[in-house]
Parts: C-alpha cells; sequence; structure tokens
C-alpha cells in the first residue's frame, strides 16, 4: 500500500524513454510450493457487512522441523475493539470514541482436523492470532486438513478492508478469513498484526465459490470459473488461483467491467460509473507497468490481473495489493491522472514484491514496500502517462526528507507518526541510486537475478544484499552505511585553489554513507576530465599542473545520486566551453 500522504506534487511534462518489451506469462501450471491451500465456500450479506465460510485448509509442513501446534491468523480480530495492537498503533480511537460500524470481527465456529477431531476447544486467543495444539505432531513435509466454519464482520472501510460506496454497497474483502501463519526458519511468524503491516504468507492454491446478491459483481483475484445462479436470489461465482499467498476480492452491484491483453496476461478492470473516465488511463498504465517490470525482473507468473477502482468515499480502501488483484483510485485532480497512474503502478509492483519474492512485511517491510516504491516510481519516471524524472525524483525525495535520518531496515511496528513512509522513500531513492552508480542494465539483472533465485521462497534482507552483491560487488554503502544507518549521501566541491604550482579541487564527503561518485573538472582550455572516487576517506585532492587550470568542478555531474537531497554545493566555479570529457579512475 502507499503510504497516504496529502502532498500531490505537481504533475509535470511526461518524460519520454518508455520500454517497449512485451509480458510473456509463465507456463500454466503449479510452479510454487503447496504449502497453504484453500477450498471456500463464502457467502456474503449486504445488509449485515458479513460473510460466512466454510473452508478446508490443506498445509503441508514445509521445514526439516516437527510441529506440535500450528497457528491461524485472524486479521479481522484487529477491528474488534480500541485494544489490539492493530488499533492501537493506529491511534485514531478511544474505546469510548471507536464508531460501531468502525468495528470488524471474525469468529471461528468449527475448527476440526479432516476426521473430525475437534482442535477448537484446545485452542487459544490472543490478539489477532490463533495457537491451535496439535493431537499429533505434524512431521516434516506430513500435510493435515483442516475444517473451519467462521463468520466474519466488515468494518466501514477506513484501512484496507471493509464496506463503503453507494448506499454502502461496495464492498472490499481482504485479510478476512482464516489463514495459517508461517512457519518459516526454525519459528513460526507470530507477530499480531501491526497497522504499518500487511501480510506474511505461504504460497498455494485457492479455489472459492462465493455468493453474492443476484445484482452484485464481483471482482475476484486469480481466474473466475463459472457462475451458478441460486434459487433463493443470489448468485455463486467460482475463483481459482494458483501460486499465490492469498485471496481478496471485491464486489459491487456497480461495477462495470473492460479487460485488455498484455503479452499473455489478461487485464480485467471493474470500475465505478462515476470513473468511467479514467477506464483507459487504469488499462493503459496496468499494461504498460506489467509489460515493464516483466522485462526488468521477469515474467507475471499469472493469466490475469484484476485491477479494481474504489469509491470516492471509500479510498481507504484504495492502493492496495493481493496476489493477482490490486485496488487503486483516481486521485483528486480532475485535470491528470497521474496519481491514479502512481498508485496504479506502485501496486502492480507489489505483484514481482512480495507476491512472488516472498517476504515477511512486518519484520523487514523495505523488501516488500521499498522494492515496490522504487519499481512504481521507475515507471512513473520512464513512462508517458507520469512524471518527469526530476518530478519523480523530487516527489521521492519530499516523502524522505523529513525522516531521512532513521533507518529504512527496521521493523514495520517500530516506525511511528507517520516514519513509515521513510521505509518506502528511502528504500527507493537508495535503489535508484544504485541503478545509477551500477548502471540500470547491470542493476536490473542483479534485480532479476535476486527474483530468479528467491521466486516462490520466502527471502530476507540478507538473501537479498547477498543476491545484489554477487552481481555488482561490494554494496556496504547502500546497506550498512545508508538503507540501515542514520547517515545521509552528501557530497560537496569544497574548494578550487590555484597557486603558483598546481590548481587543486578540493571534494568533501559531509555524509556517512560512502557511495563511490564521479567528479568532473573542467579547464581553462575547455577540456574537461571526469574521476571516480570510492569516497572511503572523508575528502580528496585533486592536483592538475597551473599550466591549464581548473575553472570548475562537480561532483554527481550525472545525477546517479537521487539520494543526495543537498545538491547546492555540488559544484563550484563557472562554466566553460567544454571539450570531449576524459574519464581518469581514481
Ligand atoms: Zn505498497
Amino acid at each position: 500500500m502507499p503510504y497516504r500522504i496529502l502532498i500531490v506534487l505537481l504533475l509535470l511534462i511526461p518524460s519520454s524513454g518508455m520500454l517497449g518489451q512485451s509480458a510473456s506469462a509463465l507456463p500454466a501450471g503449479l510452479l510454487a510450493p503447496n504449502v497453504a491451500s484453500y477450498h471456500m465456500d463464502v457467502r456474503l450479506d449486504p445488509a449485515s457487512k458479513t460473510i460466512v465460510g466454510t473452508e478446508r485448509i490443506t498445509y503441508t509442513n514445509p521445514s526439516p522441523d516437527t510441529l506440535s501446534e500450528i497457528w491461524l491468523r485472524l486479521y479481522l480480530r484487529a477491528f474488534r475493539d480500541a485494544n489490539t495492537t492493530w488499533m492501537r498503533e493506529y491511534g485514531r480511537w478511544s474505546a469510548a470514541t471507536l464508531p460501531p460500524d468502525y468495528i470488524g470481527d471474525i469468529t471461528v465456529q468449527r475448527l476440526a482436523l479432516a476426521d473430525g477431531t475437534d482442535l477448537l476447544t484446545s485452542a487459544t486467543l490472543t490478539d489477532t492470532l490463533m495457537r491451535v495444539p496439535l493431537p499429533q505432531p505434524l512431521l516434516p513435509n506430513q500435510s493435515l486438513e483442516l475444517d473451519v466454519i467462521w463468520a466474519s464482520r466488515l468494518p466501514r472501510v477506513f484501512a484496507r478492508t471493509g464496506y463503503g460506496g453507494r448506499d454502502d454497497s461496495f464492498f472490499m474483502v481482504g485479510q478476512w478469513y482464516p489463514k495459517m501463519a508461517v512457519y518459516d526458519r526454525g519459528r513460526w511468524d507470530i507477530e499480531p498484526w501491526h497497522a504499518n503491516a500487511e501480510f506474511f504468507n505461504d504460497f498455494g492454491t485457492y479455489d472459492l465459490n462465493i455468493t453474492v446478491p443476484q445484482g452484485y459483481t464481483v471482482a475476484g483475484a486469480g481466474v473466475p470459473d463459472g457462475v451458478a445462479t441460486n434459487a433463493d436470489g443470489t448468485r455463486t461465482l467460482r475463483f481459482t488461483a494458483d501460486d499465490v499467498t492469498d485471496f481478496a476480492f471485491a464486489t459491487s452491484p456497480d461495477f462495470q467491467t473492460r479487460m485488455v491483453k498484455a503479452g499473455g496476461v489478461d487485464i480485467a478492470l471493474y470500475y465505478l460509473p462515476e470513473h468511467s473516465a479514467a477506464a483507459d488511463e487504469y488499462l493503459g498504465v496496468a499494461a504498460e507497468a506489467l509489460q515493464m517490470y516483466a522485462a526488468w525482473y521477469g515474467a507475471y507468473p499469472h493469466p490475469r490481473l484484476t485491477i479494481v477502482d474504489v469509491p470516492d468515499n471509500a479510498t481507504a480502501a484504495g492502493g492496495m495489493e493481493y496476489p493477482t488483484l490490486v485496488t487503486s483510485e483516481v486521485g483528486r485532480s480532475a485535470s491528470s491522472y497521474s496519481w491514479l497512474a502512481y498508485v496504479t503502478a506502485h501496486e502492480i509492483g507489489h505483484q514481482w514484491w512480495p507476491m512472488q519474492a516472498s517476504t515477511n512485511e512486518a519484520a523487514e517491510p523495505w523488501l516488500d514496500e521499498g522494492l515496490t516504491e522504487y519499481t512504481g516510481i521507475r515507471y512513473v519516471a520512464e513512462s508517458p502517462r507520469g512524471w518527469t524524472t526530476s518530478a519523480a525524483v523530487a516527489y521521492e525525495q519530499s516523502l524522505y526528507a523529513s525522516h531521512a535520518g532513521l533507518p529504512a531496515t527496521l521493523p514495520s511496528w517500530q516506525y511511528v507518526n507517520g516514519a513509515y513512509i521513510v521505509v518506502y522513500s528511502k528504500t527507493a531513492l537508495g535503489l535508484w541510486t544504485l541503478e545509477g552508480v551500477a548502471g540500470a542494465d547491470r542493476f536490473r539483472h542483479a534485480m532479476a537475478g535476486y527474483l530468479t533465485q528467491y521466486r516462490f521462497k520466502h527471502p530476507n534482507g540478507a538473501d537479498f544484499r547477498a543476491a545484489l552483491e554477487r552481481d555488482l560487488g561490494d554494496l556496504g554503502w547502500l546497506f550498512d552505511d545508508y538503507l540501515s544507518g542514520s547517515g545521509v549521501i552528501d557530497y560537496a566541491v569544497a574548494q578550487i585553489e590555484q597557486t603558483d604550482v598546481a590548481s587543486t579541487v578540493r571534494v568533501v564527503r559531509k555524509g556517512a554513507v560512502r557511495v563511490p561518485i564521479d567528479i568532473l573538472v573542467t579547464f581553462k582550455s575547455g577540456a574537461q576530465q571526469q574521476q571516480t572516487w570510492d569516497a572511503q576517506a572523508t575528502s580528496v585532492e585533486l592536483k592538475f599542473p597551473i599550466s591549464n587550470p581548473v575553472v570548475r568542478a562537480e561532483v554527481d555531474p550525472f545525477r546517479k545520486l537521487k539520494a543526495e537531497l543537498n545538491r547546492l554545493d555540488n559544484s563550484l566555479g563557472t562554466w566553460h566551453f567544454m571539450l570531449p570529457i576524459l574519464v581518469v579512475r581514481l
């Protein structure tokens, strides 16, 4: 989800340089390990804002350990009162002020093994989690089947999931059913749901029958697979999804639909009639972004991507990602859809991070939101539908600037008072800087290599670093100094000095981040020389013969360092006519 901000920068001249590669789908068939799979029959009652459901979860122990218990996530319990971890971090309401229609909840009525053995009596609830002791341990690679009956109460949407729209008839149904927690690296991931975090799940298959009133259209994740009309005035739609970590759907009696193909992928848009003028832009951005990311990182591995447009009074449901389904919004400007482009491109970026490289968003949100923010902001800088590169950089820097002293790699719950934005913006600008330093082709090759190694797995930050360093060499400046540190990237040309014997340029590293930089010097003759400084020391002096003195010096002349906020001191001297640049490596 893009962090909600009130700053909307003016949307400037579009840039050129759009890539023309096509997105080809990966071959059909199961690609991911089948760890947690779900078969569900669910029924939405729009009047009571509830969903009742039955599910069979098939869980296979993916670890070498024997499991004596399992854990279920019950996300909607986050909204049951003002005292949950989620609500306390959100900080908007007390018990006295929480409006009743903003309350959500989920209750499990039956939990049993497939042979009928009850598990609910011995299960215990804490916050958004249920601990379930097993009557017999689950061995490595062994599977169990759980039968669950539950009821979910949806809140009026204020964070990702719930209802709104015309007569409260729009429903965004996310994080809404009893779901397996993840056992990874020798432990259950049992952090309660935090307000900043979204999810971390295992891969599996989904097969759902969703029953809604007759007039409702359902925008489901995965692929639609038939519809049946029922005698009680409802209809049941089937959806299936493979190689995914979750399932969400939206429904409304007002949805209109459009579809385009991008490479081998169907892009389905569900939009509201009041936003029909934006339909072309939604589809254009989605098709372009999907193909651009496929060219950078590797193919989108599903046959279909669904885009959900949200009502103007339910924008809290907009700008969210689920596997094969994203929500977006038209934005506030009547004259430009560039906000739509930014949000939509970001959410589609999530179809790579974390939907393919499935990282733990609560523990290491930078691997999820940071990589995605980089991906989306690069789309808006590349696409004619977006912003100029300088506008995109300025926008991202405006998000980063107020929290530039914070690391980007903390767990999500350690960021308070809006500081979570630094996970997005600092990481995005750091990766964009690395792209500049390493070169776009080498950088994207390294990113694609990371995804190839960890697609449908659970990598962590160390895995990401190792994958990038394998291709690009030591990146201590990025991972230690910048992302995990509190320092900034800041260079300056401090002095140009002429003596009887030498012309000397002094460049200083004012920030703690030791990223290598280019230094461009221009001589009185008009000749130019470019050097690269490793910036391990805090300053460097470049000496030249006084016979052709330096008249100008500039650090980072090609603006590779997108994370450098203060560029005012990056040059000294006067412009001069120029000759071709001689490149020297320090
Ligand atoms: Zn996001």
